[in-house]
């Protein structure tokens, strides 16, 4: 037994043989797999379930990440951007939905200067009682500090591969060594820091997956969000197909949540996609946290990472009310505070 990174508690080594034998588990290993990260996520985390409210606020993108359905590379794709007032009037339905944090994502979009990016935060942070969540990509270590400094409580960024020679392939706009960089200075600037790894990349097998578990879980993360990848039509992964074995992408989750018994883990909309229903199950093999999609029912459509993304006809007052709907049936409470992560648990 080893002593776990993020909080001292006791857990099995997570050596990468042990990872692949649990990613390997079937049967009645397999339903044992799902009830222990169930108890370790009830045991840590108690029943709650997080509403992070997703204002996907730009598709505006100046990266070529071979995946992404907003590459810059995609011509298809009509752009959007949202106006800052327009975004921060969005954070107020995210809090009359019952989310108490919000997500602001976007592509790398260089017309919102940190100049800009700070005073939306000021403005949302001055008007809603709402924790802060930025995914916007790498960005100077000077930026992310005067974005804690305006209020901003986390950041997700996700490494999205280990595999140095994969990422490379996959971004051609960046190198596992700078994103680990930005990582690193994200959890400088004060910010709970959030990242995790996209499940079955064309290039990836078993071996992948075991590392990048253990990766993300010696980064000490307070939010670990990693979702299946899907080939969106207009990249150069187009027609790549999903692992044939699905229970993979769960089993992942699972062994998260036993290795990093304290972390945020989301039940990601990727999920979704895959096929209806997925996130509830998810929410009962280690995942505590939804993100109902707060962006306004006229840009979904164009902010389509990957194909069959949920919830893209709705009306943007839907998403709660639905999300709401299936935590009661699950009977899991809304949880009413900011669900800060463990590092800030000082703060709360
Ligand atoms: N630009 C920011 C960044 O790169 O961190 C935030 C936006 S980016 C579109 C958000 C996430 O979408 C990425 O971290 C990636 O894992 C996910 N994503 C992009 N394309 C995807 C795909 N085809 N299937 C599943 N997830 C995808």
């Amino acid at each position: 037994m080893t002593k776990h990174a993020n909080n001292n508690l006791p857990l099995a080594s997570a050596t990468e043989r042990a990872v692949l034998s649990r990613l390997g588990a079937e049967g009645a290993e397999l339903r044992a797999l799902y009830r222990e990260a169930d108890l370790v996520r009830r045991k840590y985390m108690g029943a709650t379930v997080y509403l992070r409210g997703i204002i996907e606020f730009s598709n505006i993108c100046r990266n070529s990440c071979l995946y992404c359905g907003i590459n810059l590379a995609n011509k298809t794709l009509q752009r959007y951007r949202m106006k800052p007032e327009e975004i921060v009037a969005q954070c107020g339905r995210a809090l009359e939905q019952g989310c108490t944090t919000v997500v602001l994502q976007s592509g790398e979009d260089p017309w919102f200067t940190c100049e800009r990016l700070c005073g939306m935060i000021r403005e949302i942070k001055g008007k809603y009682p709402l924790a802060i969540t930025l995914s916007i990509g790498e960005r100077p270590r000077a930026e992310y500090l005067e974005m804690r400094r305006a209020g901003a409580d986390r950041y997700l960024l996700r490494f999205e591969t280990s595999a140095a020679k994969l990422f490379a392939r996959l971004h051609p706009d960046s190198s596992l060594k700078k994103r680990l960089a930005c990582l690193e200075a994200i959890r400088k600037a004060g910010f709970q820091p959030g990242s995790g790894f996209l499940i079955g990349l064309p290039g990836s097998n078993l071996e992948t997956i075991a590392r990048d578990i253990i990766f993300a879980t010696r980064l000490r993360l307070d939010m670990i969000g990693c979702g299946p990848f899907i080939a969106h039509p207009e990249t150069p992964l187009a027609g790549n197909p999903l692992l044939a074995n699905r229970d993979v992408y769960f089993k992942t989750i699972a062994i998260l949540r036993l290795l990093n018994p304290r972390a945020h883990i989301p039940a990601t909309t990727a999920f979704d996609a895959m096929a209806p229903g997925n996130r509830d199950r998810l929410l009962t093999m280690g995942a505590d946290v939804v993100m109902p999609n707060l962006t306004p029912a006229r840009y979904r459509r164009l902010y389509m990472l990957y194909p069959n993304k949920p919830c893209v006809d709705e009306d943007d007052t839907l998403c709660g009310a639905c999300l709401k709907r299936r935590l009661d049936a699950l009977k899991r409470p809304i949880g009413t505070d900011f669900g800060h992560g463990w590092s800030a648990s000082k703060s709360e």
